[in-house]
């Protein structure tokens, strides 16, 4: 076992030097041996203040510490069309959706609508009209490139680019992806490495999660037997996984090595487990999300926790460590994606009680995380670990007077309280999104926000994050070269 795993270092040095020149061109002089990428999906500043506000932690959350840095990223897509394009302009940057602080924060009053939401203002028709989507913008975290939104890892081409996942995997460590919605959606597939001009591509996107040889844990929903209420079906719904693949996972005969978990006690044994297995899919008893669908109240009107949580599914926090438990006996270290997929979810329903629910539950998860490696658990620490928070990209949700008064914050009405908000659209935004990192390699972070969000309008009234990197960016900072 010894001299084996010896001659496994080895050839793991030697390869992870050739991997990291050919997907990066550039020596992984501080790569970090740990890298935790947690992705609040549709996150933005709007989402954490609610939730910080409803917890009467505003400002003072776990990711808002000293020992974190904090800046924002910019989540354009390469273009908003949803079909690779052949060629170099297939490749071209549509110079209209790169985030321009202008154009966001444009205060001039218009009468156009986007979808059923008035756009008010012509910051917010922009906003709206340039939106990325889960597929490009994981993606462009994953592998540093921009493409087209629905893309999974493919450029504005079509061709497959190389994923953080994959050089991590070659270089020898464990990888692994954990989700509260289906385990094949975007974000975790893309988080995961896989490659598909679709994102629509489900069955053969799960396929390539299982077949590829890249990750060892999976964990979310998309069962086939269980609605979202977690009551078992008459008949299969295979949408997030095929026939094939899901019936061999059932029998324990995948030829992937794969063991499944359905049952909630058994992710709540995988963080304590003295020996798991070493290649997990757990795929909880729900279809596209462990607790966001669940039969409730008008989305309008409805409260944190008003409508009683399912008991049944396994919540963020314990799949993350479950995951970390798994992976952790690698000696070459671990990626692992962390998605509190159903933030986004909530948004889209313009359900504010859910989506502070949702947020709640992944905060929960980067306090999980931060304490393991507090406690040095099997060696991981925050020495030799990076985590990155953040958000693939935003929504549009700013305060109640938001009609008139353009970019209006919500309003705090204290602990337990939902705070005043009004939701200007059902879907995303190119707004700038807040990051947060910590650990080993975070301070890379700050040499990338080159960029500065200010604007000044006719009014003279200013708005404006400040400093900012781009979304790609944060693939050089896993591969610890940073911004050059
Ligand atoms: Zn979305």
């Amino acid at each position: 076992m010894i001299a084996s795993s010896v001659f496994r270092s080895v050839m793991v040095v030697a390869l992870a030097a050739f991997v990291s020149s050919e997907a990066t061109g550039q020596q992984r002089t501080a790569a970090p041996k740990n890298v935790i990428l947690m992705i609040a999906d549709g996150t933005g500043a709007s989402a954490i203040a609610a939730t910080g506000m409803y917890a009467g932690k505003l400002g003072k959350q776990v990711f808002d510490g000293p020992e974190w840095t904090k800046t924002w990223s910019s989540t354009y897509p390469l273009r908003t069309g949803e079909n690779p394009a052949s060629g170099p302009a297939g490749l071209a940057q549509d110079p209209n959706a790169v985030y321009d602080p202008a154009k966001n924060w444009d205060t001039t009053p218009v009468t156009t609508t986007t979808g059923q939401f008035a756009d008010r203002f012509a910051g917010y028709a922009w906003t709206k009209k340039t939106a990325p989507d889960s597929a490009n913008t994981m993606s462009a975290i994953v592998n540093g490139h921009k493409s087209y939104n629905n893309a999974i890892n493919v450029d504005g081409n079509g061709q497959p680019v190389t994923t953080f996942a994959e050089v991590e995997s070659r270089a020898g460590k464990a990888v692994g992806v954990v989700t509260t919605v289906e385990f094949a959606d975007a974000t975790p597939a893309a988080g995961a490495g896989t490659h598909n001009v679709s994102r629509a591509a489900h069955q053969a996107i799960a396929s390539e999660m299982l077949n590829a040889g890249i990750v060892s844990v999976i964990m979310g929903t998309g069962n086939p037997n269980y609605d979202n209420d977690g009551v078992r079906r008459a008949a299969p719904d295979y949408g997030w996984i095929g026939e094939s693949d899901w019936t061999a996972l059932k029998a324990g005969t995948h030829k992937s090595g794969f063991k499944l978990i359905e049952d909630k006690a058994a992710f709540d044994a995988l963080p304590s487990a003295a020996n798991p297995p070493r290649k997990l899919i757990g795929i909880a008893r729900s279809f596209n999300a462990t607790q966001m669908y669940r039969r409730g109240a008008a989305p309008a009107s409805e409260t944190p926790y008003s409508v009683p949580r399912k008991s049944d599914v396994p919540d963020l926090p314990t799949m993350a460590r479950g995951a970390l438990n798994i992976l952790d006996d690698d000696p070459d270290g671990l990626f692992l994606v962390i998605e509190g997929g159903a933030v986004d979810r909530a948004e889209h329903a313009d359900n504010l009680g859910r989506m502070i629910e949702e947020k709640t539950e992944f905060d929960s998860a980067v306090a999980a995380v931060s304490a393991y490696l507090d406690a040095n658990t099997n060696g991981n620490n925050w020495s030799n670990t990076l985590v990155i928070v953040t958000a693939d990209h935003d929504h549009l949700l700013l305060g109640p007077d938001s009609d008139t008064v353009p970019f209006q914050d919500l309003t705090d009405k204290g602990a337990g309280k939902v705070p005043g908000y009004k939701w200007q659209s059902n879907s995303h935004s190119n707004r700038l999104v807040p990051l947060y990192a910590r650990g080993a390699g975070a301070a890379l972070v700050t040499g990338c926000a080159r960029k500065n969000d200010a604007y000044t309008d006719g009014q003279g009234r200013h708005f404006g994050r400040g400093a900012y990197l781009d979304e790609t960016d944060i693939f050089a900072v896993m591969n610890g070269t940073g911004c050059r």
